[in-house]
């Protein structure tokens, strides 16, 4: 079998069997497994899922990292590999970064006594659920670590197509709940109550307002109600109705002013209708920021492997990669992956021409980078 061969069959395997967040057992075990027969050692982190290995020699340490979780989706892509777990399917392509990033690591520890230093690769669970990085730098994963580097792939993207930026890339992703609580009354006496889905209609549309008029219009924000709920039959107005939606901005600024006005403008329908709203926020990944240095070397890398390289635009999703971009320097690059359907769709179906040629770009970013620290 050739790399390539290998590196495709062990991503079919993955996306055969494919597992939840924190759940990653059998593919925690299969990727000990792979690395541990091609002579890579497991380092000794207390992990329940998840799996670190190093390459190498010496003080200096660059990190690559996949992530390694599925989604909640049944696959309805038509595949021979298709996923054997029931309602679950590797629709984010983790199964494919992870055959990435053993790949790279087949290849650097190929080269292991010309390495200046060690390359550290991460296999990291939860990234769906956004923990999964705190728990690897919790364990200690990034300890020595001079700059990490990882990748997603790119759907809208060609296979050979390579993108990135430097600074602000993915978003602050933040979760809200509005629960608005009027009075519920007989649907043909409404004076007698206060009518929550009114109030909630029309909280709806305000919401729009404060993106498309409050904030500047060269900021990056999305501010999108995903559910509403409320009521029950066609003769009763209900007592409450609760909304749900998520805000996505790139800069902290802009992300504390939108959800401070989403404050005010509940509590001043409250008291106009003289209603009680209750806001609820839960925060979720922060923005991802890139290095500049970085990135821009993560680039001229891709130039010499062969890519097409631009500029990404600002991505309005979360990656829990962020996390590691706080404490350490380093890159979050985008690979073509040529899929009809995008991310996290049940017929998504990524070019498999995407992983070997990524094998060798990473493995050679990794060598690069540790002559430059
Ligand atoms: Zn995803
Ligand atoms: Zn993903």
């Amino acid at each position: 079998m050739s790399f390539e061969q290998q590196l495709i069959a062990w991503r079919r395997e993955l996306h055969q069997f494919p597992e939840l967040s924190l759940q990653e057992v059998a593919t925690t075990a299969r990727i000990r497994d792979w690395l541990q027969t091609a002579g890579l050692p497991i380092l000794p982190f207390a992990l329940k899922t998840g799996v670190v290995t190093e390459v190498g020699k010496g003080e200096k340490v660059i990190a690559l990292r996949a992530d390694i979780d599925a989604l909640p989706i049944e696959e309805a892509a038509n595949v021979a590999f298709r996923s054997q777990n029931a309602g679950v399917m590797h629709a984010c392509g983790h199964d494919v970064h992870t055959s990435v990033m053993l790949g790279a690591a087949l290849l650097l520890k190929a080269r292991e006594a010309e390495l200046p230093g060690r390359v550290r690769i991460l296999f990291q669970p939860a990234e769906e659920s956004f923990g999964g990085a705190k728990t690897l730098i919790r364990a200690g994963a990034l300890e020595g670590v001079s700059a990490i580097f990882g990748m997603h792939n790119e759907p809208g993207l060609p296979v050979g197509a390579f993108a990135t930026r430097g600074g602000a890339f993915y978003a602050n992703v933040d979760r809200f709940v509005l629960r608005v609580h009027g009075k519920g009354a007989h649907a043909a006496r409404p004076h007698e109550g206060k009518d929550a889905i009114l109030l909630a209609s029309q909280l709806v549309s305000i919401l729009q307002s404060v993106a498309s008029r409050e904030v500047n219009t060269l900021d990056s924000v999305v501010l999108s109600v995903t559910r509403i709920q409320g009521g029950n039959t066609w003769n009763v107005l209900p007592e409450n109705v609760e909304l749900e939606g998520t805000l996505r901005t790139h800069s902290t600024d802009v992300q504390q002013q939108v959800k401070t006005r989403v404050s005010e403008i509940a509590a001043g329908f409250a008291s106009a209708f003289n209603a009680q709203i209750d806001v609820i926020w839960h925060a979720g990944p922060t923005a991802l920021v890139n290095t500049p240095e970085w990135a821009e070397f993560a680039t001229t890398v891709a130039d010499e492997a062969g890519y097409q390289t631009a500029k990404a635009d600002l991505h309005m999703g979360g990656e829990d990669f962020a996390v590691y971009l706080q404490q350490t320097p380093g890159a979050f690059v985008s690979i073509g992956s040529a899929s009809e359907y995008g991310l996290h769709h049940p017929a998504f179906n990524p070019d498999e021409k995407l992983i070997a040629p990524a094998a060798h770009y990473f493995a050679a970013l990794a060598e690069k980078a540790l002559h430059n620290i």
